[in-house]
């Protein structure tokens, strides 16, 4: 599948029927697997044969989608699981420990900036935040000597800030530790971060993968790029043997291509589960089959709408890095030249109040939290998610009482409108 274009890949990669078999990728409901003998088992266990023995760790449906994901980012080996937190935990977790440190871009998920600044720093992981724009100094002097990885996301989740990967690579190269890039909002339909010198890279595939609302997931690709050996000090997980695995050293069994992923499922995998469902997967695949038909309409939408509320009188600002006067416009235009994604913010004049009534009146957006998927919709965080603040709380926060966040769908661009329009008309 490696030299086929990327269209094709959504749509074929992964999985090639042999003679007589199903056309679909089968669902393999099965939580477990039958040997004919202990010993071809025992060599399961011990890494010697690859195959399947139990769903928590692997299955041969998520496989199948996992290698399509996999050649659609341009990557070695990739592996599912149940969610993007868990996709993010993972990726970085296995390379950190208890007395590791993470270099991470402040403008990120919320749910992951809890991950890495809450939860992980109970397990003894500490993270600095840098603003996406920083200089390099700026980069470089957050790094420490137990630093061992680097976190961005393309675009962010909910500021859209575009990453300047090539920057954030280069710094996290010059550290000896690799750049894990979040790429869940352009996807790789829009853009391919090791590319530009990610080393790992995660999705939520519940967003635009997916597409559809219909099954929460995460992925976790590797390039392969990342010489571990060369680091070996810093990545003893990775580059020393594994007890609990007869004392495999995963870097010099899997070589650069196929370390990373698999320590992730054998080790992390095992011990914490969180593995994707085989149903989940095959409504991934059927999402991944029509990304690169959907990803242009979104982000047709979204530059239609970003336009149109760019020139409307009671918007404040609009934030889409695909209009020229964006902040990130022109990294977008080098990382992202088809464009980004369909999820634009926008501040409406007039407050918490304005906010209040434009979300009432839409008729086709729908309000939730939710974005990335066939249908509109729209979130005010300060009358939703983050009511509980004060406007002066939400403003110190980057988060205006007026400000809304449009996840622009499949839907015709001039019904979205006209629905903005009339909504807008109301306040
Ligand atoms: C939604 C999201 C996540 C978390 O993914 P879940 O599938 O909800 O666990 C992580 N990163 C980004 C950029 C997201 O948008």
């Amino acid at each position: 599948m490696s030299d086929y274009r990327l269209d094709t890949k959504c749509v074929q990669g992964g999985y090639r029927p042999g003679n007589g078999e199903p056309r679909q990728i089968p669902i393999v409901q099965s939580t477990t697997f039958r040997y004919e003998t202990s010993e071809a088992m025992g060599r399961l266990f011990d890494l010697e044969d690859s195959g399947y023995f139990y769903t928590r760790l692997q299955n041969p449906t998520n496989d199948l989608v996992a290698a399509k994901i996999a050649e659609m980012e341009g990557g070695t080996a990739a592996m599912l699981t149940s969610s993007g937190q868990a996709a993010n935990f993972f990726a970085l977790f296995n390379v950190c420990e208890c007395g590791s440190h993470i270099v991470a871009s402040s403008a990120i998920y919320g749910g992951t900036f809890n991950l890495i600044e809450v939860t992980m720093r109970k397990m003894g992981i500490t993270a600095t935040f840098v603003a996406p724009d920083c200089t390099e100094e700026e980069l470089n002097a957050a790094f420490q000597e137990n630093t061992r990885a680097v976190f961005g996301e393309t675009i962010a989740n909910p500021a859209l800030t575009v990453l300047d990967i090539e920057k954030f690579a280069k710094a996290a190269h010059a550290h000896g530790v690799p750049l894990i890039v979040d790429n869940t909002f352009p996807t790789p339909v829009n853009c391919r971060p090791f590319e530009w010198g990610a080393d790992i890279v995660t999705h939520s595939t519940t967003k635009y993968m997916d597409g559809h609302g219909a099954a929460v997931g995460g992925a976790i690709v590797d390039s392969g790029n990342f010489d571990w050996m060369a680091h070996a000090d810093k990545f003893p997980g990775l580059c020393t043997p594994d007890d609990s695995y007869h004392g495999i050293t995963y870097a010099e069994k899997f070589g650069q291509g196929g370390a990373f992923i698999t320590k992730c499922t054998a080790q992390l995998m095992r011990d914490l589960g969180s593995i994707q469902s085989p149903q989940h997967a095959f409504y991934l695949n059927l999402g991944l089959e029509s990304l690169h038909v959907r990803m242009p309409r979104h982000v047709e939408n979204g530059q239609a709408v970003a336009e149109f509320l760019a020139n409307h009188p009671k918007v404040v600002n609009v934030t889409y890095s695909g209009l020229p006067g964006d902040k990130y416009y022109d990294l977008a235009q080098k990382y992202m030249p088809k464009g980004g994604c369909g999820v634009v913010s926008f501040e409406l004049e007039g407050g918490r109040a304005a906010a209040e009534t434009f979300m009432k009146h839409l008729k086709l957006a729908a309000i939730e939290t939710h974005v990335a998927d066939a249908r509109t919709c729209c979130l005010n965080p300060a009358t939703s998610t983050h009511r509980q603040m004060t406007d002066e709380q939400l403003e110190a926060a980057g988060i205006p009482a007026g400000l809304v966040r449009m996840s622009c769908g499949l839907e015709d661009k001039e019904d979205l409108i006209a629905d903005l329009a009339q909504a807008l008309e109301a306040i």
